[in-house]
């Protein structure tokens, strides 16, 4: 009764507490983390679905922690965002890949990549423009913007649409494509997709992973698709596991492919090896 009661708020406050510990050592490893440098990119091909050659690799980040190993971005880019520790990041990651897309074009693999970018990234950067910090990184690097590519999430748009259009309308202008990533889980409608300089679509995996056993998914993916299509816009599928999903997407009419069925993200070494293999004459 009573005394239950306040047993359990005891319990509850506890865990609160702990709760609130785990994240502020999550803040304080991250700090150290941005300072150290203890971060690495995996790099996930994006495909043609006709014959399957790379035309291009997504950046997806990776935190390797001295103590707990391999940390997945899911579990420290939402407080990264939080704490606006996504910004020295969010920089490390651009100069990273471009590092490493110069060195695939000195080998002669003229692919493009495609970063991560979030809303706070986009919109709060309180220095200079994040245009011109990629147009600083690329010629630094000397890489025409043609090559590189910025994923924003289709919910990011929804937040600030004035000023996103702005900021995404100053990228697009240096020649840098915009691709709109997860969607289909912000519900957008086809005249407010109109408002941004967005050349692709990627399908959200979670479409994917249903469609042939769930007829509004593939429906909905259907519904995507000719709305790309009508738009001009290419589209792309993310994580294909199986030929069936694969072969189904194709014969809609999507673009390019990614996933695991093609080759999970991978270290930049093991990604030269894969280029080799599908890009030799
Ligand atoms: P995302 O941009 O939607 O990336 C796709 C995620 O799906 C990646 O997870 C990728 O490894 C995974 N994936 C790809 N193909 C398959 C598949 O066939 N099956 C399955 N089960 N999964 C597949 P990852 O690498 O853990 O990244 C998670 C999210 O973290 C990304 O989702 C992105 O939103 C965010 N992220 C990653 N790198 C960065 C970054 O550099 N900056 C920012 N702001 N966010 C990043
Ligand atoms: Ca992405
Ligand atoms: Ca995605
Ligand atoms: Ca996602």
């Amino acid at each position: 009764a009573k005394g239950d009661g306040r047993n359990s708020y005891r319990y509850f406050s506890a865990n609160m507490n702990s709760n609130m510990l785990e994240r502020v050592q999550l803040e304080q490893r991250l700090r150290r983390a941005v300072l150290q440098e203890e971060f690495c990119l995996f790099y996930q091909p994006i495909v043609n679905m006709d014959d399957r050659t790379v035309i291009g690799v997504e950046a997806l980040i990776r935190w390797r922690d001295p103590k707990y190993g391999l940390i997945s971005p899911d579990k420290f880019i939402p407080v990264a965002e939080e704490t606006g520790l996504i910004e020295p990041i969010g920089e490390w990651v651009i100069q990273q890949a471009l590092t490493d897309l110069s060195q695939m074009h000195a080998n002669g693999f003229m692919i493009n990549m495609a970063i991560n970018v979030s809303g706070r990234q986009l919109i709060n950067s309180n220095q200079a423009p994040f245009s011109s910090l990629l147009d600083n990184m690329l010629q630094k690097h000397k890489i025409a913007p043609k090559y590189l590519h910025i994923e924003i999430t289709e919910s990011m748009l929804m937040d600030d649409t004035e000023q996103c259009q702005q900021k995404l309308e100053a990228i697009r202008d240096l020649g840098i494509d915009i691709y709109i990533d997860d969607f289909g889980t912000g519900y957008s409608s086809l005249s407010y997709l109109k408002r941004f300089p967005i050349s692709v679509i990627k399908i959200d995996k979670s479409f994917i992973d249903n469609m042939l056993a769930r007829q509004s998914d593939a429906n909905l993916i259907k519904a995507i698709v000719m709305m790309g299509q009508s738009l001009e816009l290419k589209l792309v599928a993310e994580g294909i596991e199986t030929e069936e999903q694969w072969e189904f997407l194709q014969n809609l009419g999507c673009n390019f492919g990614q996933g695991y069925l093609i080759s999970r993200p991978r270290p930049i070494n093991e990604l030269t090896e894969l280029l080799v293999d599908n890009l030799k004459p």
